[in-house]
């Protein structure tokens, strides 16, 4: 695949905007640059959006749509939205592309929280969603994580106290491991964030609140908890712009078919339900799911865990409600699934610890953290890590500052595996976005009943996977409506000249059996449909057919009165 941009480098919000100003230059027939609003600190919430418009608007097609994060810090989805943007731009002759394109909507939106990810990228702080004070307003006791030695990079802190439960091992002695329950001489360790405690009483060391606590994937109007149930819930749903303008677009984009959310880490595609387990959702939904994942599966190797079931594991405290993934797919029923993208436990060989209620013992996690050693050695990442090096502290007096970047180790790739990472999702975006509905006429004829009079007939299918209104959730919702046939350029003898024809199936309701004649096709609900109109006009006259779905777009086709 062509593309144009450079992989070796995080963007930040000025080189994004930059980049889809200069797309929309270069592409006038292929983008539309929009924003949905401006952040809290003013920066414009962009979304490019791609299609082929001489075969139709933005609007009037499937779409499909890649938030690259809404977690400041996983900047490599910003990375994957891009590539995909860059793939569909720079290749659109190929035919595959061409024909994308023709059919289907991109919305690409690389950076949603792009006052979160500025700081990240221009501080040395971890931040979760956004650089607003929650759920405190103002700094709280505990142990503040700062960069102490100015080496740019909030590492671990090892401090020797015969309190301590860690120990150096003594082969590796980057690599921390526990102290045993009868070993009472040696030198002992307790590990903290590098940092500064607020209210320090000389002997207690425990973490402050984090002070930008807010968690955008916990703050959408679908089976929202406040703070004490889900913690960065916020005090209500949508409770920052950033929020609000998204939630408000989404539910104005019902031609929204797809959506895929990146984030980082650990090379899983998750699916929903989030907040109930999977036995409570439609299950013809999520077979559908199902049937993705299979195309996930082939092109990236990745996990693929449906989130309550299996990433938080349904016995699991930890819930994931008011996620943006729920409110998409149980608000707005769109197919929604987040990446986790950076397989770092693969990459090393790691004992993977999903899906839960699996929990790793402690041999398998010392073994984890000797193998990503290992693997920073085989590949000389040993500018990602610091060895323990002595540092004053001001407070806790002497201490050992070390250990990995956990920005651009551990959370996001080193840039040299970057490339590798986002190439692998834009392959599977490009199959997925296949499985939409859509719309074409056939048998199209007309019948002359009598002078000026005359029957037109046309059928119109679904030759995509999903059907026309893609999820069942969209029909539970009460949100969809039908299709709609309309004829235009001749007046109607008997009947509306616009038909309402319910929903057509994809080619996902057709059972595919072998038996023991071998295989059979049982088509159970209908693709396709006939409409028929009976029509006064001149023979000659030329008779436009025009279908309309939410989620399937629309199609037109012409007929002659003869
Ligand atoms: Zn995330």
């Amino acid at each position: 695949m062509k593309t144009a941009l450079q992989y070796d480098h995080y963007y930040n919000y000025q080189e994004i905007t930059d980049i889809l100003r200069e797309f929309t230059e270069k592409y006038p027939d292929f983008t539309r640059l929009i924003s949905i609003g401006k952040t809290t600190e003013g920066r414009e919430m962009w979304i490019l959006e791609i299609t082929d418009t001489s075969e139709g608007d933005f609007d009037e097609k499937p779409a499909y749509m890649a938030i690259g994060h809404v977690h400041a810090g996983e900047v490599t989805g910003s990375m994957c939205a891009m590539y995909l943007a860059d793939v569909l731009l720079n290749n659109k002759e190929e035919e595959q592309i061409a024909s994308l394109l023709k059919n289907s909507t991109f919305y690409v939106m690389p950076r949603p929280v792009a006052d979160g990810s500025e700081y990240y990228l221009t501080h040395p702080d971890m931040i979760r969603s956004i650089n607003i004070p929650y759920p405190f307003d103002s700094e709280m006791p505990g142990l503040v994580p700062a960069d102490l030695d100015g080496d740019g990079v909030i590492r671990n802190m090892i401090v020797k106290t015969p309190f301590g439960v860690w120990k150096k091992d003594p082969q590796d002695s980057r690599l921390l491991i526990r102290r045993q329950s009868d070993e009472t001489d040696g030198d002992f360790y307790n590990v903290y964030s590098e940092g500064l405690i607020n209210d320090y009483d000389g002997v207690h060391v425990s973490m402050a609140p984090q002070k930008y606590g807010l968690d955008l994937n916990r703050n959408y109007p679908m089976n929202w908890n406040p703070e004490y149930k889900q913690p960065g819930g916020g005090l209500y749903p949508g409770q920052v712009i950033e929020s609000r303008n998204l939630i408000e677009w989404i539910s104005k984009r019902r031609n929204l078919v797809n959506t895929i959310i990146f984030h980082t880490f650990g090379g899983m595609y998750l699916y929903p339900p989030a907040g109930i387990p999977a036995a409570q959702a439609d299950q013809k939904d999520q077979e559908m799911f199902k049937a993705f994942m299979k195309i996930a599966k082939e092109e990236t190797g990745y996990h693929q865990l449906r989130i309550k079931d299996d990433f938080l594991g349904l016995d699991s405290k930890a819930p994931a409600n008011g996620s943006l993934d729920d409110y998409l797919y149980h608000g707005n029923g769109v197919f929604c699934h987040s990446v986790e993208t950076w397989n770092l436990a693969e990459q090393c060989g790691m004992v993977p610890e999903y899906p839960k209620p699996k929990k790793l013992t402690e041999e398998e996690e010392t073994e984890n953290q000797r193998k990503l050693l290992e693997w920073m050695d085989r590949n000389e990442l040993n500018s990602f890590y610091k060895e323990w090096t002595e540092f004053d502290h001001p407070q806790l007096g002497k201490v050992e500052i070390g250990g990995p970047d956990k920005k651009y180790l551990l959370q996001n790739p080193p840039v040299k595996f970057l490339m590798q990472e986002v190439e692998k999702h834009t392959r599977y975006i490009l199959r997925h976005a296949r499985t939409m509905p859509h719309l074409v006429f056939s048998q199209t004829r007309t019948e002359k009943l009598a002078d000026g009079l005359y029957k037109v007939e046309a059928v119109l299918g679904n030759t995509g996977f999903m059907p026309t209104y893609a999820t069942s959730e969209f029909l539970n919702l009460k949100l969809a409506r039908d299709i709609e046939v309309s004829l235009e350029g001749a007046e109607t003898a008997d009947g509306e000249k616009t038909q309402k024809i319910g929903q057509l199936e994809g080619f996902a309701s057709v059972k595919a059996n072998y038996s023991f004649f071998g295989p059979s096709t049982i088509e159970t609900s209908p693709m396709q449909k006939k409409v028929c109109w009976y029509v006064r006009g001149e023979e000659g006259t030329a008779v436009k057919l025009t279908a309309e779905s939410q989620k399937a777009g629309r199609t037109s086709t012409e007929v002659i009165l003869k």
